[in-house]
């Protein structure tokens, strides 16, 4: 039997062990994917644990994703991002990927989304922004990071141009967001805002129907942000495509095998509900 998991603290109310297992049982595999709750301090020996015991893969969440770094051999995305959260064990040392940031890229792909170049606006430069700019800079045309501190924000886009020179990097403060978002092509909502209350970061006037709109928010599922880019015309994916696409992506990494997207998409959804 395989056995693939989940590190992170907390992870109680995690949905990837139903949409990895509907895949499980989509392909008829004898595996099962486990959560695992180390104390914020063991995660080196979680890792070691998880080899020694011969675990095929693990994903990494909230607040390993950094620390991790160290223990895998981590591919060129992310060590360029400073966060792994797939560990794919079948090598030694065990290989380290950012699936967040590979699965941004993938559920573009999914709706048809062309990010090559395209002029795009991450909002946000914590953890998810973070992986959104370096994925979208290494293929789209200009892309802008506002965040509500805008000394973060520069210093992602700073990071982002020291890893990836060709790239046009800009940043700054939230109110950046009234010139940028009505000429982009791409925006990507990559904080918190729109998961407790009923709010967006992004004023709907700033909207248009030739805007591709992720939420990287997926509780809810449909935010104002998105409730709002829908009205004026806009594409929209909701923050489940994006959590869908880490998961297509790890599965692939451990199995070599294309995952059962629709099944997988079908689980998530149900917990989402
Ligand atoms: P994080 O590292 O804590 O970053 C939070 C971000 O939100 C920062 O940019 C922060 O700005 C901003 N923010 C928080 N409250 C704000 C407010 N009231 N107004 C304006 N900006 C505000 O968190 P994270 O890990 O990046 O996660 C961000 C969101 O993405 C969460 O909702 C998370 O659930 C979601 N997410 C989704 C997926 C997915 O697969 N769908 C994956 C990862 C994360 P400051 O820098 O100014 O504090």
């Amino acid at each position: 039997m395989h056995v693939y998991g989940l590190i992170g603290n907390p992870v109680g109310h995690s949905l990837s062990p139903p949409m990895h297992e509907a895949a499980y049982r989509e392909l008829d595999m004898d595996a099962r994917y486990v959560t695992f709750e180390p104390d914020t301090d063991a995660v080196a020996r979680a890792v070691d644990g998880a080899a020694a015991l011969g675990l095929d893969g693990l994903n990494v969440t909230i607040p390993f994703k950094r620390d991790v770094l160290d223990l895998v051999e981590p591919d060129d995305l992310a060590a360029r991002i400073g966060a792994v959260n797939t560990i794919d064990f079948s090598t030694s040392p065990p290989r380290g990927y950012n699936t967040d940031a590979a699965g941004v890229r993938r559920a573009f792909a999914h709706h048809d989304v062309r990010i090559s170049g395209a002029d795009a606006v991450v909002v946000g430069a914590g953890g998810a922004g973070r992986a959104v700019a370096f994925t979208l800079a290494e293929t789209c045309g200009t892309v802008h990071v506002a965040n509500r501190t805008e000394e973060r924000a520069r210093s992602l886009a700073a990071d982002v141009r020291s890893e990836l020179p060709s790239a046009t990097v800009t940043a700054g403060g939230l109110d950046t967001l009234a010139d940028r978002v009505p000429a982009a092509d791409l925006l990507v909502n990559a904080t918190s805002v729109g998961m407790d209350k009923d709010e967006t970061p992004v004023a709907a006037e700033l909207l248009h129907a030739d805007l591709a709109v992720l939420d990287a928010v997926y509780s809810p599922i449909e935010t104002r942000l998105l409730r709002e880019a829908a009205a004026a015309g806009a594409t929209t994916l909701d923050g489940a495509w994006m959590l869908l696409f880490q998961g297509v992506v790890a599965f692939e990494h451990w199995t070599g095998r294309d995952a059962p997207v629709d099944a997988m998409n079908a689980a998530l959804r149900s917990g989402l509900r």
